[in-house]
């Protein structure tokens, strides 16, 4: 699963090391623009930075920069390696390219909105987070950015179905099935995985229908993960239903009917993918 970041309020949290990071990358993009219009590759554009006057600085920021991605890398192999310890390498590998996917689905969709957001970060046996920066406009922009992970690891999750297919290989199938099974999960209209995010822009009752739904399943099939997402659920639903209350602009919440039917087909249409796919693939086991 996915912990989502914390929701965008009103005030501006204090600044943390992912915020710098994402100043950072964005110091870097122009950066890398203005080396790109004096037609620099990037070989040039590193030696440009030792003759730049600002080259110092530039080094510094570039060297954040590289720190910044280094810890995904760095997170998605501590993962891997966690992954790879129960279900062999070749599985941890591609299961955690799919969270990437995944991840990256919120990464393009958050660029796209001008949102300012970290770089993917994973946590071993939870999944990964992208932590939002900056403000997102309306809960319709945030349902947006929330559904596209899903959508994007589903995408993926097809690419893997078809070599799966084309292949006969049982382990691409084991692979394709845990990635529809784990976007499926993220779905789930609970705070504060994507699909509560998205429920946001439908209707916030959802988020009690999806606690109670969450400790419903809890009783019956007990796991750590829910215990989490039930701990950080309640406290992010019970937030969010003050700062409602406590009147944001209609205009955050104000999300127009067609703007809300898409929002809800797109989100079950993506649901209903994961659970054709997953009972596509499912493979019973003969112990
Ligand atoms: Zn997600």
């Amino acid at each position: 699963m996915e912990p989502s970041p914390p929701p965008q309020t009103v005030t501006q949290p204090p600044p943390t090391v992912s915020q710098v990071e994402s100043q950072v990358m964005q110091k870097k993009k122009t950066w890398r623009d203005r080396a790109g219009k004096a037609g620099a590759g990037v070989a040039v554009a590193a030696g440009a930075t030792k003759v730049a006057g600002a080259g110092k600085l530039v080094g510094l920021l570039k060297g954040v920069w590289l720190f910044a991605h280094f810890k995904t890398a760095f997170t998605m192999l501590l993962s891997v390696v966690g992954y790879a310890i129960f279900y062999g390498w070749w599985f941890a590998i591609g299961f955690v390219l799919l969270i990437f996917v995944h991840e990256i689905g919120h990464v393009i969709v958050l660029r796209f909105q001008g949102v300012k957001a970290s770089a993917p970060m994973f946590v071993p046996f939870l999944g990964a987070f992208v932590k939002i920066e900056g403000e997102q406009r309306s809960v319709a922009q945030e349902a947006a950015s929330a559904l596209a992970g899903p959508i994007a690891g589903v995408v993926g999750t097809i690419a893997v179905l078809a070599a799966a297919q084309s292949s006969g290989s049982p382990l691409l199938t084991a692979l394709a099935y845990s990635g529809f099974l784990i976007n499926l999960f993220n779905l789930f209209p609970v705070l504060p995985l994507d699909g509560g995010r998205v429920a946001g822009a439908l209707h916030p009752a959802i988020w009690i229908a999806g606690l109670v739904g969450a400790a419903v399943f809890l009783i019956l099939r007990p796991n750590p993960i829910l215990i989490f997402v039930l701990i950080m659920g309640g406290i992010e639903t019970y937030r969010r239903w003050k700062d409602r209350k406590a009147g944001r602009t209609s205009a955050f919440f104000d999300v127009p009917a067609s703007t809300r039917w898409a929002i809800g087909a797109a989100y079950l249409a993506t649901a209903a993918l994961c659970l054709y796919g997953m009972e596509y693939t499912y493979v019973p086991h003969h112990w």
